[in-house]
This record gives structure tokens, sequence and C-alpha cells, in this order.
């Protein structure tokens, strides 16, 4: 006798384990792990749907009582049985329902009407088919569409449908007529999507890789070839190509019959990088994005799972690819924070795709100029393997870079946006016909608060991380709770200029026009790219050099080409620097390292400008000196001290709820919890959460920090379980976030 243990497909704390099933007879020989079916459940034997996670000969109790499933589920898709290990992994690694997880990497759940092609075949030899047309158009009035059909399949005796009633223009009735008399057959062939189908590449250029490229790609190879599959950190510079060395790799383990997934982050995820891969792979490579259909989707996943494609390139979801045997997983910018999942399961694509690696006996390239701090660690203390790729492969200069101290400008009495170095460039490149950006720095617009005449940022004395001003006039750390009111004179040097910070996009264009009259200006933000095509519009522009100057926020920073740029003005280094997470001062380094990429593409050096109230601060400095490797130590010595990973692991629980005395009591009851069983953990909060009300939903968070991840899984399992059967606020949800990507 056979029993299946089944997850019931509802996201249900009450519903979150398994079931045991009988396995009737005549199912014996078919069903497997992560085979869909429908049960009987609950008292009233209603129909619910699951999935099948463990076969057993083993009953869990009186086999008398355990009831049969009814049937196989035939139109949902089966999961691979590892992706259920995986699955059950992210459910304990991140907090979530096995259902929700399940949810996760079986993103696409139902299967999508199958596109069919059907295709008209003639059944009749050449002579029987003479003698029906003679005998048609002998007749005074006969069907011209009948007359126009035969001549076709005269022609070619396989013609499909569409071509029949589009271009023939040829009624279906007459198609059913010729089927009826015997003269044609008609078949369905199942046809798959191919969203690259219409792409014809033009011919790859053949590329000699240099010699820390070959040193890249054959010690990983040697390992392959060992049978070593481990991670793998390619830290490489712009333009260092990187790209070659991924698709070398990825050939290697292709000729041993396994497969590749290559995650881009979705803003990377452009025509010509899909283009590189397509140039070299061919018809190997599918993609995925977030524009297509679920029936796209779900047919690109079968294409993998049948063999017909090899290469999978897409955003974080196309990591669940159900490839038979997936051999490498490459992770493009694998410092993005994009990488990390904003639905429960709160997932990171890296940390799950070495999980996933080591499941099926891959490897994982991660890929990066500006690698997470996570990374670099892992790859100092030797979990990881190190491949470095120092140089550019065009031995370009680097631009020239500078820093320039708004507090200076401020005392020689200059309030502008741009500083008198800027404004001279700015002027020289005008005059000689080239195209200058200027950066506006938003991440972080939270309303941190500093001091224009010192530079002094109002922090938390307890998270060393910045305050942010509320509606209610009070400095607040969204990390611990912490406030005090807001100051009207610097506590440092006693200087009036103290307060939010504020500029838009909007008002620094209107500055620069007022300096410059005959700039040409373009300006790209939320408000100029609404339209589908705006972003594109606004980038197409400026690279046919319809403008001078492009001011922007993030958007113009990521991944762009423009030649003729020869000058990048960073407005405001320190918005990112106060963002109120303690990742802000990684993210200032990343985007201040971009940002000062886009200056000097071409065949012109290119001067970068940094303005800053913090100039000796040394995620400014290290950017300006493109020096990665000195902004890691000091970076690591600030998490050290603080505790933040990658040095230790953080916890965050959101309470939220439509009350907020549901909201505030549970968060109080979780904290309580904690600190009766957990002592020797650290915990802040309960607090307002950074934004405490949205929507008409109240939030309150508190968070935790240990040094063994281990500690923070076990305190989530125990809160789970104290949550359903003991809480007294049942009108508040509860979510989990491991290692958070951003301010709360
Ligand atoms: P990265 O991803 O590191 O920024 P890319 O892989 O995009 O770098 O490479 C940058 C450019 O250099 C691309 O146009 C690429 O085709 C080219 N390139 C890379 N490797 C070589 C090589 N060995 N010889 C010549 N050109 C190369
Ligand atoms: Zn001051
Ligand atoms: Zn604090």
């Amino acid at each position: 006798m056979l029993y299946a243990d089944i997850i019931i497909d509802i996201s249900h704390e009450q519903l979150d384990r398994t079931f045991q099933y009988r396995v009737p007879e005549e199912l014996e020989s078919v069903i497997k792990v992560g085979a869909p079916v429908v049960i009987p459940f609950g008292q009233g034997n209603r129909a619910r749907e699951g999935y099948v996670v463990n076969l057993t000969t083993e009953p869990n109790w009186d086999p008398a009582k355990i009831k049969p499933i009814a049937r196989l589920k035939s139109d949902a898709v089966p999961i691979e049985s590892h992706l259920i290990a995986l699955a059950y992994w992210m459910k304990s690694h991140y907090g979530a329902t096995m259902n929700q997880a399940l949810r996760t990497v079986i993103p696409i759940k139902q299967k999508a009407a199958p596109k069919e092609k059907k295709v008209l075949h003639l059944s009749l030899d050449e002579k029987q088919l003479q003698d029906i047309y003679t005998d048609l158009i002998s007749r005074k009035r006969h069907s011209i569409p009948k007359q126009r059909l035969l001549e076709a399949l005269m022609e070619q005796p396989d013609i499909p449908w569409d071509v029949v009633t589009g271009k023939l223009g040829i009624a279906s009735t007459i198609i059913r007529d010729f089927e009826k008399n015997a003269w044609i057959t008609i078949e369905s062939v199942r046809d798959y999507r191919n969203p690259l189908g219409t792409i014809h590449a033009s011919k790859r250029v053949e590329v000699n890789l240099n010699e820390e490229q070959e040193i890249a790609v054959e010690s990983f190879a040697a390992d392959y070839d060992m049978g070593i599959r481990k991670p793998y950190l390619l830290y490489g510079v712009t333009g260092s190509g990187k790209t070659e060395v991924y698709m070398e790799m990825i050939a290697h383990v292709l000729s041993q019959g396994r497969q590749a997934i290559v995650l881009i982050p979705e803003i990377a995820l452009t025509y010509q990088t899909v283009m590189r891969f397509y140039q070299r792979f061919g018809e190997a490579v599918s993609i995925l994005n977030s524009r297509m259909s679920p029936g796209e989707r779900y047919d690109q996943f079968e294409r993998a799972k049948k063999g017909d494609i090899q290469i999978m390139v897409g955003p974080r979801s196309a990591l669940f690819t159900p490839f038979p045997d997936l051999g490498l997983i490459i992770i493009d910018e694998e410092h993005e924070p994009t990488y990390k999942s904003e639905q429960v399961p709160r997932y990171h694509a890296r940390e799950t795709a070495v999980h996933r690696a080591e499941l099926t006996g891959a490897s994982v390239i991660l890929g990066s100029a500006t690698p997470s701090l996570e990374s670099f660690h892992r790859a100092q203390t030797g979990e990881y393997g190190l491949l470095k790729l120092t140089k550019r492969v065009e031995e370009r200069a680097l631009p020239q870079c500078e820093i320039v101290d708004l507090r200076e400008e401020l005392r020689e009495g200059n309030r502008s946006p741009l500083s008198r170095r800027l404004q001279e460039l700015l002027a020289d490149r005008l005059q000689k016909g080239e195209q200058s950006m200027l950066f506006l720095n938003r991440r972080g617009m939270m309303g941190f608060v500093s001091c224009r005449a010192c530079g002094e940022v109002m922090k938390c004395p307890h998270c060393d991380v910045s305050l942010s001003i509320h509606r209610d006039g009070k400095l607040h750390c969204h990390y611990c709770g912490y406030t005090t009111p807001m100051v009207d004179k610097c506590p440092s040097c006693g200087s009036k200029y103290i307060g939010g910070f504020k500029a838009g996009t909007q008002k620094i264009e209107e500055a620069v026009q007022k300096m410059f009259p005959e700039a040409r200006i373009l300006r790209m933000d939320a408000d100029t790219t609404k339209g589908k095509t705006g972003h594109q519009d606004i980038l197409n522009a400026f690279a046919n050099e319809e403008a001078d100057i492009l001011i922007g926020t993030q958007m113009i920073v990521k991944g762009h080409d423009f030649p003729k740029v020869t000058l990048m003005g960073v407005l405001a280094a320190d918005m990112s620097l106060n963002a109120n997470d303690f990742r802000s001062g990684e993210r200032t380094f990343d985007l201040l390292t971009q940002a000062s990429g886009r200056a000097g593409r071409g065949e012109l050096p290119g001067n970068v400008v940094i303005q800053t109230y913090q100039p000796e601060h040394y995620s400014v400095v290290t950017a300006a000196n493109a020096d990665y490797e000195e902004f890691f130590k000091q970076e690591l010595g600030y998490r050290n001290m603080m505790d933040y990973p990658p040095c230790a692991h953080m916890l965050l629980i959101s309470v939220t709820s439509l009350s907020d005395t549901e909201a505030a009591g549970k968060a109080q009851e979780l904290a309580d919890y904690v600190r009766t069983n957990y002592p020797q953990v650290f915990l802040a909060g309960p607090h307002d959460a950074g934004i405490k009300k949205v929507n008409d939903v109240y939030r309150r968070i508190l968070y935790m920090k240990d040094a063994d991840y281990e500690v923070l899984v076990q305190i989530k399992d125990a809160l789970e379980g104290y949550n359903r059967d003991h809480s007294r606020y049942k009108k508040a949800s509860i979510w989990f976030d491991f290692d958070p990507m951003s301010g709360f």
C-alpha cells in the first residue's frame, strides 16, 4: 500500500502541514512527488487541491481511516521534486507557509490554454485531386474559393490553417467541407510561443579572451571537471568583459549536457543583453520578463522542462526554471537590491540560488564590479571562490573624479545647487558641444536632517543610522524607535542652516536653465517618464544629441551608454548616504561608482564632479578613487562594530492590522515572548514603522540581531507557533524579513 503526504493548496497558517492520503491502486504507477492532486478534505469531504510532497509505504496512523486521493489534477503543472525541497528550505529559512513557498517556485500554477497551430493535410493523390479540380471548374457557376483552395493544395499539400483563412481568404465552412469529403485532414500541432521568435541576430563578432578572462574560465572549468561545485564571486571592474566570461562558462556546462540560468536585474534586461546571448547560443536561449503573459511564461517553463532550450535569461523569478539537469546559475550585478523579494517568502535570489545549486549539483557565478558586502566577505573567508578581472578590455582610462565640498560653497556665499567647479565645467562642455549629465541622488529622501554649514547629520545614538523627521515634528529612528525633538541649531557647530534636505529635479532644471539659457536640457524622473515609452524616448533623444544636458534620478545612471557624455555631476551624494538603513554606505558607493562610469565611455576623456556635505566620508572618497577594496574594509568595520550583516544577522518582524490596538498588542506580545525566552538575543522595539499607517493598515515593527542565523530561525518558528496557538490578538498578522535590504 502506498501513502502520499499532501500540502493543501490554500495559504492559511492553520493548514500549513501535510495531510496523509492513500494512493488508489490505479494511480500507484503514475503518481510522483510533485504531482497535483484532488482530495476529499474535512468533514464534508469537500474537493480540495494539493501537491504530493512525499510518498511512503508507512502509514502515519490507522490505515483504515486514511482517505484515498480522488484523482490526479491533470490541468495543473507538476513540480520537480527538488523544487519541493527548495520550497521547504525557503519556508524555513525566510518564513512563509509551505503553500506560499510552493507558489513561489512554481509561479505559473495553472496551465495556460496551449496555443495550437492547425494544419491542413491533403489526403488525395495527384490524380484524384486533378479529377476533382477538373470536375469543379467544368461547372458553370462553381465556387471560386473552392477552386482557390484546390489550386493551393496542388502547389503545397500541407498548409497552415491561418494561411488558408488569412492570406487565401477562404471561409472555415469550406475547409470543413473539404474535411467532410475526406479530401483533407486537419491536424493540430502544439505551438510553443518563442519570445525570441522574431529576432534576427546579426552575426556574432568572435572575441579572443584576454589573459585574465582566460584564467577565470579555466579555473572554473578545471574545478567543474573535477566535480567541484560551488559558488564563485566574479569580481570584475565595469567593462572588463564579464559577460564573455559567463558565456564561456555556460558553453562548458552545456557541452556536458546540462543547462544554465542567467539572472539579470530587470532594469538591465535590455534587448542588447539578450542579443549577446542569442548571437552566441541561438535557439538554445529563452527569456522571461515582467511584460510576458502567464501563457508565454508557462510555455518557456515547458520548453525548459522538455529540453527544447538550455539557457534561461531573466529576472529573479527565472531562478525557478524547471531544467531537468541544471548545471550552472549566473547572477549578474549580484549586489542589486532587487534580488530580494518583497513578497512572502522574502527570499534573496543569491542565497536561494546557492541552495538550489547544492540540490542539483550545480555551480553559481556571482558577477559584480561592486560586490555586496556579503559576497566579498564570503570570498575572503574562502566560502566562495574568487575570480578577478582587474582591467578594462579596451584599456580606456577611468574618468577624472573630483569631490566638491558643499559646506565650502555655502561659506563662499554660493547657494545654488551647482558648485562653482561644476558650473565651470558645464560651461566648458556647452562651448565644446559635448554632453553632460546631472544626477540627483534621491534615494533616502525620507527626510533626514543635516547641517549645511558643517555636514553634521542627526543620527540615532543606538543604531548609528540617520534619523528621519516625522509629521509630529520629532526625529525618529526607524530601527529602534528612538525619538528626539527637532533641533533649530546644529548641535555640533551652532549654525542655523540645519534642516531637511529638499531638492527636486524640476527645481534643478530651472536653476540650470537660468544659468545657461542657451542649453538644451532634458529631464528624466518619475514625472517625465509616465507614458509607456517616455523612458526610452528621452534616452533616445539624448543619444541622438538632441540635448546638451540630461538631468535625472537613479534612472539615468544604470547602464546606459552615451559615448558623447564627458561630464557627470553628482548633485547630492549625501542623500543616499543618509538613507535610514545600515546599507546606505554601500548603496552610495554603488551609485557613485555607476555614475562615474557614465562619463568618458567614448573616445573623449571624462570628468566626474561629486558634490557633498561629507567630503571625508569613506563611501565618497573610495568611490572617487575607484577603490572597492578599501571601501569594503571600512564598511565591514562599521558592520562589525554594529553587528549588522554580514557580520551578524537581522530578523525584522512587521505586525499589521486594521486596528491600531491589535497591531500594538500583538507586537508587544511577541516582544515579551522573545525577551522572556531568548534573553541573550538583542531585541529592539516594538515601535511604529517608518510609515505607521498605509491604506488604513497600522504597522508596528521589532527587530532582532544575532550572530547565528539559525537562532533567528528558531525564534521565528517559536513565534509562528505562539502566534497560531496563544496570541490574544487575532486580527493582526505578522511577517518576517531576514537581513532586510532597505530601511523600514
Ligand atoms: P562587463 O559585463 O564586465 O561590463 P562586457 O562583457 O559587457 O563587460 O564587455 C565590454 C565590451 O568588451 C563588450 O562590447 C564586449 O563584447 C567586449 N569584450 C569583452 N571581452 C573582450 C575580448 N576579450 N576582446 C575584445 N572585446 C571584448
Ligand atoms: Zn553644523
Ligand atoms: Zn535607533
